[in-house]
């Protein structure tokens, strides 16, 4: 686990200011840059020592079997991997023919900081050679948001005592080798030699490597390009091979002479054009880099992140470790999805290889809603990749009996990727959550084209999945059966809520949409009967409900199964999926991640206040939060139900999720849906916002360690920032002159806010509430108060 304050606490930045080798790994993601297209791993310049060496592209993943020692009808035979592609970070350094490494000589020191307004990182290090020699080496990255094929690196040597022989040698390189798997499901399956050589091409100052991938076919270049100043004289030179290309700098420098260089790097790939395509592509790219220059990418990237900051930072006041962790989540956030365009986002983004790489629920349910009122063009983005594997959704419900679109579990392609059918499969509720997304982003943004080019089809191939999955009891009442909900400790289940609440919005969003646009409906095939029906299976779903003790049943007979040890499980223990055979866990009452608890966030429309109190302390007493998405909508709960100082408390975990490596397993990537999260905890937890029904509506209510908050969000072109103190919120509107006016709920009563007149409104008094409630032992969330 990464150390307490291992990254001082800054409000813009993240910076490291002592290497320490054994946290190699979790820094590399920490410091991982990407624009959603791209993404390079904070992996040293010189390569060596590594953690785990990273670059990938979104969506370039090579296939591998899925061994079964018991096959199954139905199992998905190929799994999908996402492959280190063609490392372009490499700066190897010679220093009087002794190798810049810092594992060896004396390091005099060692700074990397990640600037999340520059949108670069930089390191600088003062080194002392073996044989005495010391030197200043100053390195700055970036992978371009603006420009999205780009990569850039700059490179600053000198000698600091006496004069020195330099020798840079930049290079490409293709199938590095990997360290090996360990045992933990998490992780991801080590490719060995992914890439085939297809051409190779050097010149002076740079060259390309263009590959291919053996069974999936897949195509990829990788071009660089130099611009080099040193002082007097020096040679450049470029050999190529058909796995690497390097290009050397020789120079002798005096101390105070400065060498000088910016390497420029373009990637490309595709699965269907040819060769030549795919290399003029990346040879583009870089003449594109080329034009701007260092200073010109420099400059771009700041301006798109000022704009995004403008619109989409949160302040926290009283907190200064989450006013750093939630600009880091929204960094990452906006860096796995921002250039992604029309490809998926995956639960580490592009940040390391966990999970393989895979998109799950997490892209829809936890990365979107922070998109969709801060980027919305990144969110529409995801649903339209969605939309663009309907055919293949429609063929695995095929295969698997049903109607409609059963969307993959876990993919990059779209294919189900999942092997494990109880956590894969029958997590159907995925379905639900592409629907709810389309839902939010058609809601908040009024894009109807997006739902007429979109969404409609979306959402009805999703409610047709439901209606032929649930079915109607002999009392009328809906069913769905069979399925596994956001908690994965508790699988293939009758009746799941969170399942049931989702699908139940799925059919009405589905119909509505329908109504909204009757001719394309008709061209999908849908008629009145099947709205009806769909309207029918809505009324009439199913919430199982425990009368005795007055809560609900996360799914049929939760709440009467046996109650898990938890005094007499060792905090080792946990996750206890690596520790515990899953028949144990799915037959008693222990909950991995938010259920019961998201469906009271996601769908907090279908239960009173007071459900949600006695719901709450039920579940987050049995809630062992093994999964990282489940911190931040304990969070959301906690402060809606009145309970402020914990709501603070999970909102502390799901911020420095990674920060502090809290699941120690942030070398394989950051946990992309926790640092968006962190944004869910802090709007709809801390803000209380909610958009049930098309209405925006907000809760503020503070705990005592922040006395401010503000956030702004995206409303149908409408920017408004909401300003939070202990006592009273500002809403003002940001844009849209003098008639835009909008009408927000505050507490349960419509604020009218334009833009020449911000509302301040009193925050009315909470109600009293009972003790906290009371979660696992040794599983209660670190106290922020005290911390
Ligand atoms: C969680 C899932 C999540 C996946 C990827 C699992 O541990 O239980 O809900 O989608 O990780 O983040």
């Amino acid at each position: 686990m990464i150390r307490e304050r291992a990254y001082p606490v800054d409000p813009w930045h993240i910076r490291e200011t002592r290497l320490d080798l054994d946290l190699l790994a979790q820094s590399e993601s920490v410091f991982a840059l990407a624009n959603g297209h791209i993404g390079i791993r904070g992996n040293l310049d010189e390569g060596e020592p590594h953690g785990l060496p990273g670059t990938y592209l979104n969506s370039f993943y090579e296939l591998r079997p899925l061994p079964y020692a018991e096959a199954g009808y139905g199992f998905p035979e190929s799994g999908q991997t996402m492959v280190n592609v063609t490392n372009a970070k490499l700066m190897r350094l010679l220093v009087d023919d002794e190798p810049f490494d810092v594992r060896y000589g004396e390091l005099r020191s060692h700074e990397r900081v990640l600037d999340l307004r520059a949108g670069t990182l930089e390191r600088t290090v003062e080194w002392v050679s073996p044989s005495g020699q010391a030197i200043r080496v100053r390195t700055v990255r970036m992978v371009s948001f603006t420009q999205r094929s780009v990569v850039a690196f700059l490179y600053e040597v000198e000698p600091l005592d006496g004069p020195s022989r330099l020798i840079l040698q930049s290079e490409l390189v293709a199938n590095e080798q990997l360290p090996p798997m360990s045992k933990d499901p998490r992780v991801a399956a080590v490719l060995d030699h992914p890439l085939q050589s297809e051409e190779v091409l050097e010149q002076r100052t740079g060259g390309l490597l263009v590959h291919r991938t053996k069974a999936s076919d897949l195509r990829m270049a990788a071009a660089m390009e130099h611009l080099i100043d040193a002082p007097g004289k020096h040679a450049v030179t470029t050999e190529g091979h058909p796995d690497w290309l390097r290009t050397t700098v020789a120079c002798k420098l005096e101390p105070g002479q400065k060498l000088r260089v910016v390497k420029l790097a373009a990637y490309g790939w595709s699965s269907h054009r040819s060769l030549p395509a795919v290399r003029d592509q990346v040879g583009a790219a870089l003449a594109s880099a080329r034009l701007d220059g260092w200073e010109g990418l420099i400059e771009a990237q700041r301006e798109y992140l000022d704009a995004f900051w403008d619109h989409s930072d949160v302040r926290v006041e009283g907190d200064p470790e989450v006013q750093q962790a939630v600009r880091f989540g929204l960094f990452h956030t906006l860096q796995a999805g921002a250039r992604a365009e029309q490809r998926p986002i995956g639960s580490k983004g592009l940040s390391g290889p966990g999970y393989d790489g895979h998109t799950f629920w997490d892209a829809e349910t936890f990365v979107l809603p922070a998109l969709t009122y801060t980027q919305p063009s990144a969110a529409a983005d995801v649903l339209r990749w969605r939309h663009s594997t309907l055919d293949l959704a429609r063929e695995r419900a095929q295969t698997l009996g049903l109607q409609g679109a059963a969307f993959p579990w876990r993919t990059i392609r779209g294919q189900e990727c999942s092997a494990y059918w109880p956590a894969g499969t029958a997590g159907f509720h995925i379905g639900a959550d592409i629907a709810d997304a389309v839902r939010r982003y058609v809601q908040a943004t009024g894009d109807y084209d997006f739902e007429r080019e979109v969404g409609l089809e979306l959402l009805v191939e999703t409610a047709r999945l439901w209606r032929s999955l649930g079915h109607h009891d002999r009392h009328g009442r809906f069913h769905i059966d069979g399925v596994t909900g956001p908690d994965e400790y508790t699988a293939v289940v009758n009746d799941n809520i969170y399942t049931n609440l989702l699908a139940q919005q799925n059919f009405l969003a589905a119909a509505d949409a329908a109504k909204r646009h009757p001719d394309l409906a008709r061209k999908l095939g849908v008629d009145d009967e099947e709205t009806a029906g769909w309207r029918d299976a809505a009324a009439a779903v199913h919430i199982p409900y425990d009368r005795e003790l007055g809560v609900h049943q996360q799914s049929e007979g939760f709440t009467r199964l046996q109650e898990w040890d938890f005094e007499n499980t060792p905090p080792e223990a946990y996750p206890l999926l690596l520790n515990y055979p899953y028949f144990d866990l799915y037959r008693k009452q222990v909950v991995k991640q938010a259920d019961l608890v998201m469906a009271m966030y996601i769908r907090g429309d279908a239960f009173t206040p007071e459900e949600k109190a006695r719901n709450f302390a039920y579940y987050d007493a049995r809630t062992v939060r093994d999964s990282s998405l489940s911190a931040c909508v304990q969070a959301v709960l906690a402060a809606e139900v009145g309970h402020l100082e914990l709501a603070h408390d999970y909102l502390g975990e799901a911020a420095l999720m990674d920060l502090h490596d809290l699941h120690q397993n942030s070398r394989d990537g950051l946990h992309i849906a926790s640092l968006a999260g962190t944004w869910i905890s802090l709007v709809a937890g801390l803000g209380g916002m909610r958009d049930f029904n098309g209405q925006l509506s907000f809760a503020p209510r503070l705990p005592s360690r922040i006395n401010n908050l503000e956030f702004s969000l995206l409303w149908r072109g409408l920017r408004l920032r909401v300003n939070v103190t202990a006592d009273e919120v500002t809403y003002s509107l940001r844009n849209g002159g003098g008639s835009a006016r909008l009408v927000v709920n505050h507490h349960g009563k419509d604020v009218e806010v334009t833009q020449v007149k911000p509302v301040t409104v009193p925050i009315p008094p909470a109600h009293p509430v009972g003790p906290a409630p009371s979660q696992p032992e040794g599983r209660a969330p670190v106290r922020r108060m005290t911390s």
